[in-house]
């Protein structure tokens, strides 16, 4: 007998006997209400969209592994930077500003968003490709997003719109001399770097304290989109970064980048020449050399794309033991803002979603909520004597701290002697890039600002620009206003 395969079920399970025609009184007959198998699947499809997130909406993802290559352990206890420790991983990479469906190579920094599934929890690094932020102050994040989205009038994006924050905001001069150059269009993920940007925490099994930088960097080697084959794609194949990740996972061809590390001892960030956790600069290189940790590599594609990248929800709060985070006010904002994003997005189980579900026993006293699938079992208080786990101070001391001090203010950082808005711009402009990559650079931001930017706000940008570097504003100027 020939195998008939899988009969379509309700989502009750219950056999169907139409896949085609609904139930009705005669061929010509209305339909009737008791046709729940129809009524199931129109309410399912009415209900498929979840929202988008508000940035970094539309991407793509794998899952792989991390491998440490060599011995850090003198830096962090975390389990998963211990020598030869293998760690499966969860990558997604996205773009900021677009939606769901807006093509893949839009000028925009890209998400590079990592769930390490450690045995002492999830261990998340949600960073970017860019080594850098537009911002140091959480309070400006919101309005920056806004200033890069949609116009409430038109409901179109504006470029009179973003120069007008940026100008407002020169602490985005790094950022946004990063973004117009050659690496604001990779010319795929597997092309580009990641980079924690923020500074965050090591802690040694000693109870050692260091301030560190995550480095992903790229196996396949940089390569970028020029604007002119970025446009062309946008319109040709406006998923191509997403078609490219799955399409190598496929053929077998597994990206992988090279984790390296900037570790500063712990009592540098006091004396430092500028602030260490100022999140729109570096740490040169000469001063803080790139640390080898470990290897990340790609091997299989999602089955599903909304179980397993949509509802993906990535935290930078989630460090484990031997990691923390750091006095940076961006990356202490996120810390609230990623967790509250996906109750919002997902619902306030969204950890039990196996994809975000840790790979180690939970012993939380979380309960109840909606959606909640895993059990949870009595007692549900603590402290109790009815044997419910305790925390353990001895084995996880709350290790990853710093001291603080002050009144309560409204402030920026305090200065310090190289602290400024537009050095590392300038450092970037001037010795990174060579003359053809200053002349991109040129024409990128001249056909930016030619796409709607008017007075005053195209003044200040030339003013921007001379901040940055006096030679590349003029040529800017000139590019623009022409003469
Ligand atoms: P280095 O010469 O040691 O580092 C320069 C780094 O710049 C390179 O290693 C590379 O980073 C990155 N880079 C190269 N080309 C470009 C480009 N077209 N656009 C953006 N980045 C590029 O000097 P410093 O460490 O003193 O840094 C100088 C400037 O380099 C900084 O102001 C910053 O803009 C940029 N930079 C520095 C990084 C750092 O961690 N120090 C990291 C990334 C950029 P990578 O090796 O990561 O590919």
């Amino acid at each position: 007998m020939a195998d008939k395969g899988k009969p379509t079920t309700t989502d009750a399970g219950i056999p169907v006997s139409s896949d085609e025609h609904s139930l009705t009184v005669g061929p010509n007959g209305p339909i009737v209400l008791h046709d729940h198998y129809l009524i199931e699947q129109m309410a399912n499809f009415n209900r498929e969209r979840i929202p988008e997130r508000q940035p970094h909406a539309k991407g793509g993802g794998a899952f792989g592994r991390f491998e440490v290559t060599s011995d850090v352990s003198r830096y962090t206890k975390a389990a998963l930077f211990q020598p030869g420790a293998k760690t499966d991983v969860l990558i997604r990479f996205s773009t900021v500003a677009g939606e769901r469906g807006s093509p893949d190579t839009w000028r925009d920094p890209r998400g590079f968003a990592v769930k390490f599934y450690t045995p002492e929890g999830n261990f998340d690094m949600v960073g970017n490709n860019t080594p850098v932020f537009f911002l140091r102050d959480p309070m400006k994040f919101q309005h920056f997003i806004r200033s890069q989205k949609r116009r409430a009038d038109t409901n179109l994006r504006d470029h009179d719109m973003q120069w007008d924050f940026w100008t407002l905001s020169p602490e985005s001069a790094h950022q946004v001399a990063w973004l117009m150059g050659d690496r604001g269009i990779p010319k795929t993920w597997r092309h580009m770097n990641g980079y924690s940007s923020h500074t965050y925490m090591w802690v040694n099994a000693q109870g050692e304290k260091f301030w560190v930088k995550y480095h992903f960097k790229t196996d396949q080697g940089i390569e970028c989109l020029t604007q002119e084959e970025a446009d062309q794609l946008a319109g040709s194949d406006g998923d191509y970064h997403t078609r490219d990740l799955y399409e190598a996972i496929r053929r077998g061809n597994y990206p992988s980048w090279t984790l390296y590390m900037q570790i500063m001892p712990f009592e540098d960030a006091e004396t430092y020449r500028f602030n260490p956790f100022d999140l729109t600069k570096v740490w040169p290189h000469e001063d803080y050399p790139l640390i080898e940790v470990g290897r990340l590599t790609l091997d299989r594609n999602p089955t599903d794309y909304h179980t397993e990248i949509e509802q993906a929800a990535f935290e930078p709060n989630n460090m484990v033991p031997g990691t923390g985070v750091s006095p940076d006010k961006m990356l202490l904002a996120r810390v609230f803002s990623y967790a509250d994003a996906h109750r919002a997005r997902l619902g306030v189980n969204y950890k039990q979603i196996p994809v975000n579900a840790p790979q180690c026993p939970v012993h939380s006293y979380s309960k109840d909520g909606a959606m909640r699938v895993q059990k949870v079992s009595d007692p549900v208080y603590a402290p109790n004597s009815k044997g419910g786990p305790a925390a353990d101070p001895e084995r996880y001391p709350e290790a990853a701290t710093w001291e603080a001090s002050g009144d309560f203010v409204r402030q920026a950082y305090t200065l310090r002697r190289d602290d400024d808005d537009f050095g590392q711009a300038g450092t970037l402009v001037r010795e990174v890039m060579d003359e053809a990559a200053r002349e991109r650079l040129v024409s990128n931001v001249v056909g930016h600002l030619k796409g709607g930017v008017s007075e005053p706000v195209l003044e200040r940008a030339f003013e921007y620009w001379r901040n940055v570097d006096l030679a590349i504003g003029k040529r800017i100027e000139k590019g623009v206003r022409g003469g």
